[in-house]
């Protein structure tokens, strides 16, 4: 693959899908485009997105276009993403169904104002696939119902999250994770992250917000 990379063309175009999932007439559509536009390759992202890669600003406009999407993305704060694995609809070891939540997370969350980028990551048992426990807004299923986290970071300054709840059913896992959302919005900084929020400041402080009603 690298023989053949262009040197002047990294633009990147992320047409969807949300949560990983495509169908094959999506797969189709998106490589007939890239086929047409001599795009060398696509990449499967880290957030479960696709890249259309190696190719210029001027064709990604037009690819943005030939797909009916706006341009983008581009959303320095806010849900950045909203990762699920199969869960117990498609994996033998799922124990909730992490598609469906995943779905009412992005219904609810997704147009949030927030002080920085802030990533979900819900996974369908406690293997935990979608590295719940490193997302700004983790999620994992047990036998009991879910589990949230809360402040999680990868990256170059890595954090396990914090549990903040558990045993929780769709309703109530929701609206912790907007409880918590809420609170970020009130004491972050500017463009800090969950994960320095909870350094700066005390777990208790958070879990006191979360105990009084809203
Ligand atoms: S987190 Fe669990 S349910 Fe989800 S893909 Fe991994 S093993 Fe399957």
């Amino acid at each position: 693959m690298t023989e053949n990379r262009p040197e002047e063309k990294t633009y990147n175009v992320l047409p969807g899908p949300r949560m990983g999932l495509v169908t094959p007439a999506y797969l189709e559509e998106i490589a007939a485009v890239a086929r047409k536009h001599g795009v060398p390759f696509l990449k499967i992202t880290g957030a479960q997105r696709l890249a259309i890669a190696g190719h210029s600003p001027e064709t990604a406009a037009k690819i943005w276009q030939e797909l009916g999407q706006p341009e983008g993305p581009k959303k320095p704060v806010g849900i950045h993403y909203i990762q699920a694995c199969p869960g117990k609809a498609w994996c033998k070891y799922g124990r909730q169904d992490s598609l469906a939540l995943g779905k009412k997370f992005e219904a609810a969350l997704l147009a949030l104002p927030l002080p920085a980028k802030t990533k979900v990551g819900i996974s369908g048992c406690q293997f935990n696939c979608c590295e719940s426990y490193l997302r700004d807004l983790g999620v994992f299923g047990t036998t009991k119902g879910w589990s949230l986290v809360f402040g999680g970071n990868g990256g170059g300054s890595p954090r396990i999250g914090d549990v903040v709840g558990e045993g929780l059913n769709d309703d109530e896992v929701l609206s912790l994770a907007r409880r918590c959302l809420d609170y970020y919005s009130q004491q972050a900084r500017k463009m800090e992250r969950t994960g320095r929020l909870m350094r700066r400041t005390e777990l208790a402080d958070l879990q006191k917000y979360l105990e009084t009603p809203a």
